[in-house]
């Protein structure tokens, strides 16, 4: 859908807006969200944790938000995290060098690029300042990390973290120990990352506060062939965006190892359950793609990179970067800290290597409200509604009385408690017509809707109302909280009923 109606409706219902909004000069880059919108964020990670940690047997974690300065000497943030920036002459205003290039000449420019060739293509492009047409000064780097100072004398120098997965890093050891298991083991993490973007944008896709859902898989790296679930997946075909042949092909699992398109089945097996994660959570097939890096635009620790994407309204959006980040992090982290982190196995002692699945949690939001986003005429009316996945929406069925009197009231607060009873999101809405009822729910995605009314307390019945089809049948009021959960998990179909 397009972006003005993702804003509109997240404004309207209060799904998400700028954080701090009564003070005029907050910063931007940083979103609350309200009700709604937090239960589909926090939904978003339920599924992940539910579908990849908990069916993978990985482990879940939740570290600090804040590290010392050596923890990024020791990753290479400190040096390396950086943004290219160029300043206007005139108008003084601060822009991402690369970005101002990508969109003149709708060409890739690497990250990694120097700044003197960044200042070349400024000029041979002609780029103006967007603000005032001023002219650009010398590109130089800016460090995007944020910086505080700990404790009373302020001499502790740390950063909040701008990736959650150094703490994964950080804490490997001590899992791999307590854990008591042999590699392959997978940690995840789901928490905040900070990045000082100089021009945060389009809402949920470009913050300074954001979300990530990280797990690093740690596995022996003469072993990377060995998956015991390889052969679910070995058939299943990986829409893949070659550097080679510039274009999509569908690719088997077992071709991508066999073609050395991948480093071997560890990451064909998981870019196959991202790639089914994703189908999951109910985006079609033929808009996502992994977007194979070249070495100029992969991260400067990472041996392989496959950017999973998702084509929006907005063009082909990241969501998740799958990095094999080899021994890098480890080795790192064990010199500069001066510990042990390599472990011992089939009398070898080595680094584990990493192959890291590093997911927006926001940008899973903002692809998802894009994706379920529909708009219908019927006659003169127009209806708004959110397909969304009925575990990701903000509450499973809505319960509505038809009037208050007349006992109809009574009723839909005991369904309601009831379905609450089954550990199923249900709210009840009293207020104004049914039709408008049907709408507000609608418009957040609501996959049902109960209405209780006269023929309820004659025959025990209500009218179920299917959110997509705005099919109605009636259901018996005691099987009604069983249905629902059999619905929610897709095991029962609204048709069949
Ligand atoms: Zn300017």
């Amino acid at each position: 859908m397009p972006r003005d109606d993702i804003v509109n409706l997240a404004a309207r219902r209060s799904l998400f807006y700028p954080s701090a909004e009564i003070y005029p000069n907050s910063p931007s880059g940083f979103w609350d969200f309200g009700p709604d919108g937090e239960t589909i964020r926090r939904k978003i990670i339920e599924f992940w944790r539910n579908e990849l940690v908990e069916k993978e047997g990985f482990v879940e974690i939740y570290g600090a938000q804040i590290l010392p300065e050596a923890v990024f000497k020791a990753s290479g943030h400190l040096e390396s995290f950086n943004d290219p920036i160029t300043q206007c002459a005139k108008c003084n205003s601060l822009h991402r060098a690369d970005k101002l290039i990508e969109e003149k000449t709708k060409e890739n420019v690497p990250e990694s690029l120097p700044t003197k060739d960044l200042d070349k293509l400024i000029e041979k492009n002609q780029i103006t300042c967007p603000k005032c047409r001023g002219r650009l000064g010398e590109v130089r780097k800016f460090n995007m990390m944020m910086g505080l100072d700990i404790g009373a004398t302020g001499q502790q120098r740390c950063y909040l973290r701008p990736e959650t997965c150094q703490t994964i890093f950080l804490n490997f050891n001590r899992i791999y120990k307590t854990m008591r298991q042999n590699l392959p083991i997978g940690i995840a993490q789901a928490g905040c990352s900070f990045r000082n973007e100089i021009a945060p944008r389009n809402t949920l896709l470009r913050e300074r506060e954001l979300g990530q859902m990280e797990i690093e898989v740690f596995f022996d790296p003469q072993k990377i062939d060995e998956v015991p679930d390889f052969d679910y997946v070995s058939d299943y075909l990986l829409n893949l965006w070659l550097l080679d042949e510039k274009k999509l092909v569908k690719v088997s699992c077992s071709d991508a190892v066999k073609k050395k398109i991948v480093s071997g089945k560890t990451v064909a097996y998981y870019l196959a359950r991202v790639q089914q994660l994703y189908a999951n959570y109910g985006i079609g097939i033929d808009k996502m793609r992994f977007r194979q890096l070249d070495k100029d635009e992969k991260a400067f620790y990472a041996a392989e990179t496959w950017d999973f994407e998702v084509e929006t309204d907005l063009g082909w959006i990241e969501l998740i970067a799958c990095n094999y980040r080899t021994d890098y992090d480890l080795k790192r982290h064990s010199k500069v800290s001066n510990t042990e982190l390599s472990v011992s196995e089939d009398g070898r002692k080595f680094f584990p290597h990493v192959f890291e699945i590093s997911a927006g949690i926001d940008r899973t939001m903002y692809v998802l409200l894009d994706h379920t986003f529909r708009k219908e005429k019927r006659g003169a009316e127009e209806r708004i509604f959110l397909a969304l996945n009925p575990r990701i929406a903000p509450y499973l069925a809505g319960v509505f009385p038809l009037v208050k009197k007349d006992g109809l009231l009574e009723l839909a607060k005991n369904l309601t408690a009831e379905i609450r009873n089954y550990y199923l999101d249900a709210f009840m809405d009293e207020k104004g017509s049914i039709g408008k009822r049907y709408a507000r729910a609608d418009e957040i995605g609501i996959p049902y809707a109960i209405t209780i009314d006269y023929q309820t307390k004659e025959d025990n019945t209500v009218t179920l109302r299917e959110r997509d089809t705005m099919e109605q049948k009636r259901i018996p009021l005691e099987s009604l909280p069983e249905t629902l959960w059999k619905m929610k998990h897709g095991k029962l179909k609204f048709s069949s009923l």
